[in-house]
């Protein structure tokens, strides 16, 4: 508790909370949470007092620790007030590098860009985004440490924006658009529809297999169709298994089904490319602590993540979602992958 409740925490419905502690008879030193401190036995006498909160922050023990019952309201409190102590110091860094960043994105950043880069801005952007929503929570359910808070909360949400409008630039919009074209696509039909040529397992169902994978693999991911021509391939690889005969003519059939499909999702893209914005809600997704392992898991997918990015025109932190200006086709994917928020309503609106 010393370490988390420092003198400028405000304490709110806690501030009077007596706390048991022991201190030196001399009446100096810090306040202890247990005789076997370190600090506490180079003293001839030790004796116990209570101490309401508000008194005793800024003068508790850092080594020690005070044992309360798990439920008791003040351990909830405490790990509240413990996830809030790093946004400071990040908040105060994120000044800095909003700077940083202010003066890069300006600079034209191509797609040679490494995805090893597209990767650590998107990390970036998702961890910074998600310590302000953790701590609009921590806000709405102890709501005196919100203008302790909000200074904080300023600069991070610099550091958001520009994240995201650095991460925007190296990213391709009508990649985007041409993925979730592509998930827009009715599927090839199956009875009477094309089939792989050549012996082997060609049938129109290895088609719709090698389809599922490339629509799947397009609406995923940020790199638009081109990544669904290997998801599609693997597809007809996985259904031959050893057998090589007939392989490559079914891969040379399948190459060029792929060219129409991306025909296909291009051209409707180009119909909605210049076409009317509509406005949506979406909500951001906080990060999931990974269980068993390192960091976090996060349920955000690259594409959902990009359009989030490109269309964002607004953010709203206390309700954890943002606005964004989305051509049609944009918008009915999110919509299919649930992330819109008020789907039902939005969609009537924009029907009539
Ligand atoms: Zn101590």
């Amino acid at each position: 508790m010393g370490q988390i409740f420092a003198a400028d925490v405000p304490l709110g419905s806690f501030q009077e909370l007596p706390l048991s502690c022991l201190r030196s008879s001399s009446g100096l030193g810090r306040l202890h949470g247990g005789a076997d401190c370190g600090q506490l036995r180079s003293a001839l006498a030790v004796h116990r007092l209570e101490v309401p909160l508000m008194l005793a922050v800024g003068d508790l023990c850092t080594h020690c620790a005070w044992p309360l019952p798990g439920e008791h309201p003040l351990v909830a409190f405490a790990e509240a007030a413990s996830s809030l102590t790093p946004l400071r110091a990040r908040a105060d860094a994120a000044g800095d590098e909003a700077e940083f960043l202010a003066g890069t994105v300006t600079q034209p950043a191509g797609r040679s860009d490494s995805d090893a880069e597209l990767e650590g801005q998107r990390r970036r952007w998702r961890r910074l985004q998600a310590q302000l929503l953790e701590s609009h929570t921590v806000t709405a359910a102890y709501p005196w440490l919100a203008s302790w808070v909000e200074p904080m909360r300023t600069g991070l949400a610099g550091a958001v924006d520009c994240t995201r409008r650095s991460l925007a630039s190296l990213l391709d919009e009508a990649a985007l658009l041409e993925a979730a074209c592509a998930a827009a696509l009715p599927a090839p039909a199956l009875e009477g529809g094309p089939a792989l040529v050549g012996p082997g397992p060609g049938g129109p169902w290895l088609v719709q297999e090698a389809w599922a994978c490339w629509q799947q693999e397009c609406a995923a991911g940020w790199d638009g169709l081109e990544a669904g021509r290997s998801a599609a391939a693997a597809a007809v690889y996985q259904a031959f298994g050893s057998r090589r005969r007939g392989r490559a003519e079914a891969l040379d059939a399948l190459d060029r089904l792929v060219d129409d499909w991306n025909t296909q999702a291009r051209a409707l893209a180009a119909q909605h490319a210049a076409a009317c914005r509509y406005p949506v809600t979406v909500d951001l997704l906080p990060l999931v602590r990974a269980h068993g392992e390192e960091g976090e898991e996060d349920w955000l997918t690259y594409w959902e993540a990009g359009a989030i990015v490109v269309y964002q025109v607004a953010t709203d932190w206390s309700a954890g979602s943002v606005d964004l200006l989305v051509p049609g086709p944009v918008s009915d994917q999110l919509l299919r992958s649930g992330r819109l928020t008020g789907d039902a309503e939005d969609r009537d609106r924009r029907g009539s």
